[in-house]
């Protein structure tokens, strides 16, 4: 059986107020692709990685993979105008006989193997897709036009989903086939009719946003 990560790094990062993309944000020392990077290529799960970079920095992001002695990664494509478009980029780089995908998300540096475990764990049960999602704690309302609540929404069945999200690698082709667009991998997979599930997710698969969001990440290092 063999899984390949998509790593999709391709994102502007506008609300970073930065010069160069979010996945060259400074992480501490080195760059914010370095970390899920490493993760990736030190799992005992992935056999082969495809680093989605932003356009105009394929070359960066190969030099990086090369300065951290990243044995696994295929290739390194330029994404597109969306996370969607980028991850159709990342898959066809993805060879006919994989098996696995399993998508990730550059934003979200502090990847835990426990998560990459839980997610293609529970593939191999035979669903369309398994993504990493935490409980929702807070109360949760929906605002009418004017302002004011018109409903309390009731939680219990509410996750709020995480990457990396693992797929059969057939079911994942035919999902991004069409002009589909969703913010996650999972969204498109439930469009096309995938029965999709939930195993436990990480609190430390934060996706920086903001600066704040990186100096957080920086402080769990
Ligand atoms: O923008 P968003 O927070 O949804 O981005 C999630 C992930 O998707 C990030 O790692 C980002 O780099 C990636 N992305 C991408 N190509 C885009 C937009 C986002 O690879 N066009």
């Amino acid at each position: 059986m063999s899984t390949w990560a998509i790593l999709v790094a391709a994102g502007r990062g506008e609300r970073l107020g930065l010069d160069q993309p979010k996945a060259f944000a400074k992480l501490g020392e080195e760059p914010l692709l370095a970390e899920p990077l490493r993760r990736l290529d030190e799992s005992d799960w992935v056999d082969r990685i495809v680093i989605v970079a932003p356009p105009g920095w394929e070359e960066p992001a190969i030099l990086l993979a090369e300065e951290l002695a990243c044995s696994k990664v295929h290739s390194c494509v330029a994404g597109g105008e969306t996370r969607t478009d980028s991850v159709r980029v990342g898959l066809a780089e993805v060879p006919a006989d994989a098996v696995a995908v399993l998508v990730h998300d550059a934003a979200r540096p502090l990847l835990p193997e426990a998560v990459i475990e839980r997610v293609l764990g529970a593939l191999s049960e035979g669903w369309d897709g398994v993504v990493p999602g935490l409980a929702v704690a807070d109360t949760l309302k929906r605002l009418d036009a004017d302002g004011s609540i018109g409903e309390t929404v009731d939680r219990d069945s509410l996750y709020a989903v995480q990457t990396p999200q693992a797929f059969p690698a057939d079911v994942l082709r035919r999902a991004v086939s069409g002009d589909a667009d969703a913010t996650d991998c999972a969204g498109l997979v439930e469009a096309a009719g995938g029965r999709v599930t939930v195993v436990e997710g990480d609190p430390q698969l934060l996706k920086v946003t903001t600066a704040d969001d990186l100096a957080k990440i920086a402080s769990w290092l």
